[in-house]
């Protein structure tokens, strides 16, 4: 099997890392960027951490803040307009996986002819062109969306949350520095650090798993696994936060070269009908699907508990499994993860849209690379079992 690796040409990894902005948009040469972000980074003051520098080293910018949490095709339309209205050779995206993801769908929309659709660049089609370079600055530990090759759009008119995958969505360069994340509320630092303990094991299980990705995965688990709880009880938790900034990106950088699975493909249609964040969509579903899956991944399972920490290196794969699935419930009840029915989401309209929603993870290719591949039914069964759980 040959695995596909595509990363960010430059990446600065460190506490205060978002100082050196301007020098590193001198190394690519680009003079003038267009800053996207969302409306709370600029609301909140947030966003004078990468604008100061900017100002301070007289590089002029643009900024677009209509960013929405869960992008959407008409704010990227709106998005490549404003892009399109100064000679800008670059977009520094700056907040969690929403703003990031905005800008490389703007990049992918503005590379393409006139009268083409986001829609357009679903997979299976390869979103291969980007008009200008990102550069990622992630205020969330969560989505990796600053190393992926992934963006995520939701289809206004058919309420689905697409895949879109290729060269074009590859941040140039991406800038992670934990200290941005120090202000996260709990909500938020459990729902995001359970993505990205999702990504981290859904990319080591993944059937396009290879021995690159499995690196990134293995520590990823390792950073993340151990932390996630501290940083949710302590948001000053430093030691935590850089921990799980790494882990977040490693695992993007996992996933991304090799997969995700079942939880994801399961997980967009319920953020796209219901409007649950996704890392919280994305946990409501981990007991259940880990479960499912675990028999047909044993090993690598298994693998996965020993890097998380909770089995042994002598203990058995059996048990090693049953303490990871132990452990994932475990997690939602101590970070106060509430089921679809806890959260609140209409159960009549929960029922009526199962058949919906299965048709949509079906058709997103993600449940195809899991360890055990589901048949439509079995997905509406995992989705009954998580309403009740
Ligand atoms: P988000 O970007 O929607 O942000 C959630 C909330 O947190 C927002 O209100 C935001 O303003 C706030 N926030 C962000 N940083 C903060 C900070 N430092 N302090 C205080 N508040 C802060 O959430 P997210 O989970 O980071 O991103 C979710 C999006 O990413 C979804 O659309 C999801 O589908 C997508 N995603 C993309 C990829 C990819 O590879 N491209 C992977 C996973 C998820």
């Amino acid at each position: 099997m040959i695995a596909s690796v595509a990363s960010p040409r430059l990446m600065l990894i460190g506490g205060g890392a978002v100082a050196e902005l301007p020098a590193l948009l001198g190394k690519l040469g680009l003079p003038h960027p267009l800053v996207v972000t969302d409306p709370f980074m600029v609301r909140s003051g947030m966003i004078l951490r990468a604008t100061e520098p900017l100002q301070a080293a007289n590089i002029s910018f643009g900024l677009f803040s209509d960013t929405v949490s869960d992008p959407t095709d008409t704010v990227i339309e709106a998005g490549v307009a404003a892009l399109r209205a100064a000679p800008y050779d670059c977009m520094v995206a700056f907040g969690g996986g929403s703003p990031i993801d905005t800008a490389k769908g703007m990049a992918i929309l503005a590379a393409a002819a006139p009268g083409v659709k986001m829609r357009d660049f679903k997979v299976p089609a390869a979103a291969d062109r980007a008009a200008v370079p990102v550069i990622a600055i992630p205020t969330t530990a969560g989505t990796g969306s600053e190393v992926t090759r992934f963006t995520v759009i939701t289809d206004t008119e058919r309420n689905e949350k697409m895949l879109i995958a290729g060269l074009g969505a590859v941040p140039a360069a991406a800038i992670v520095d934990w200290r941005l994340t120090l202000s996260v509320p709990a909500r938020i630092t459990a729902d995001t650090g359970i993505d990205s303990l999702t990504h981290a094991l859904e990319g080591f299980v993944s059937k396009r798993a290879n021995p690159h990705a499995d690196a990134l995965a293995l520590a990823a688990m390792a950073l993340i696994a151990p932390n996630l709880r501290a940083v949710y009880a302590n948001p000053n938790d430093e030691a935590a936060r850089e921990k799980m900034m790494l882990g977040a990106t490693q695992a993007g950088m996992a996933f991304s070269a090799s997969s995700v699975a079942l939880v994801h493909g399961m997980s967009r249609p319920i953020g796209a009908h219901f409007h649950v964040p996704h890392g919280l969509s994305n946990a409501m579903l981990l007991p259940a699907v880990t479960r499912f899956s675990l028999e047909a991944g044993l090993p690598r399972y298994a693998a996965a508990a020993r890097a998380m920490g909770l089995a042994s290196a002598e203990e058995g794969d059996q048990a090693a499994g049953a303490r990871l699935v132990a452990e994932l419930a475990a997690l939602n009840r101590d970070l106060a993860v509430p089921s679809p029915r806890a959260y609140g989401i209409d159960e009549a309209r929960w029922n009526g849209l199962l058949e919906t929603m299965a048709d949509q993870a079906l058709a997103s290719g993600s449940p195809g690379n899991n360890p055990r591949v589901p048949d439509k039914a079995e997905i509406i069964a995992l989705y009954r079992e998580a309403w009740e759980a």
